[in-house]
């Protein structure tokens, strides 16, 4: 893939101290740490333990009650979600948020932010340059379904896609933001095996070409094969940190995880081209 997504520098993302409630209930706990430029960094954790809610502070799409974000240490706690995106970040969410009623052609092309024909005025002020816009989005688009194997449906309703390939789409419209970063949220969650893989390829193939990567999984067999560094969230608190092999070693890790009843640690980390 040739596209500016990938050719954009790596950023640092650090979280300091996050912390979130609802009604007085700790969701996210004085969270830290710290993603290296082009790292490919996993979150484990139990439901509910705030994985999702720390993603949402990460991303500013949820203000943090307490602690600091920072992106190449430039402190963007205060920015809005747009903003950070515009600096690099993207994000897919747990539940993916496609148009279904739009074509995986139009979703696509839907998530470039800032696009001319937003204004009503300017459609009739500017016609010229919102038809070469759309063209270069619509080349954009198609490059980002080929890369993610998605050409044959790009003209299908997204209604009809299978849930991996809503989750292969998520993150195609992450793409089309041109991050540097991206956060995944459950991107392997009620997929089928074979898209697993295929997920975990295009990851990796992204992550070669030097882009960032937290993400947050539930599956710890994809996960633990995918990432270099994991963090492990229970009730709100980071509990562990350190390579897949480290962390899956640690007893209060076992215990948190599944009420101690026991994890498939079996498949080992693979070796890393980077
Ligand atoms: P995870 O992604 O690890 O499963 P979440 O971050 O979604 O966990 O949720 C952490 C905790 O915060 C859960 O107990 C959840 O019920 C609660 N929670 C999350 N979002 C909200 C919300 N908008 N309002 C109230 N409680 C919430
Ligand atoms: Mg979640």
């Amino acid at each position: 893939m040739t596209t500016a997504a990938t050719t954009r520098r790596g950023l640092s993302l650090e979280a300091q101290g996050l912390t979130c409630s609802f009604g007085g209930f700790l969701a996210v706990d004085r969270v830290s740490f710290r993603v290296e430029p082009g790292a490919l960094v996993g979150v484990i954790g139990p439901n509910g333990a705030g994985k999702s809610t720390l993603f949402g502070m990460l991303t500013g799409f949820l203000e943090a009650d307490a602690g600091r974000v920072r992106l190449d240490s430039v402190d963007i706690t205060s920015l809005q979600s747009f903003q950070r995106a515009r600096l690099g970040i993207a994000r897919t969410f747990q539940v993916p948020r496609e148009f279904g009623s739009l074509s995986v052609r139009a979703n696509l092309m839907a998530a470039v932010p800032g696009q001319t024909g937003e204004s009503l005025l300017r459609l009739f002020t500017h016609t010229g340059r919102i038809q070469r816009e759309e063209a270069a989005n619509n080349a954009k688009a198609e490059e980002t379904a080929a890369f993610l194997r998605l050409t044959s449906v790009l003209d299908l309703s997204s209604a009809n896609l299978s849930g991996g390939q809503k989750k292969l789409l998520e993150i195609g419209r992450a793409l089309m933001t041109n991050p540097c970063l991206m956060l995944l949220d459950e991107p392997f969650a009620g997929v089928n095996p074979v898209l697993v893989e295929e997920i975990m390829q295009r990851i990796r193939d992204l992550h070669r070409l030097g882009m960032g990567f937290l993400i947050i999984e539930h599956d710890l067999a994809a996960l633990t094969r995918l990432v270099e560094t994991l963090h492990m969230m229970d009730q709100g608190r980071l509990i562990a940190s350190g390579s897949p092999a480290e962390v899956l070693s640690r007893h209060e890790v076992l215990e948190a995880y599944l009420g101690g009843a026991g994890v498939d640690v079996s498949s080992q980390p693979e070796e890393h081209t980077r």
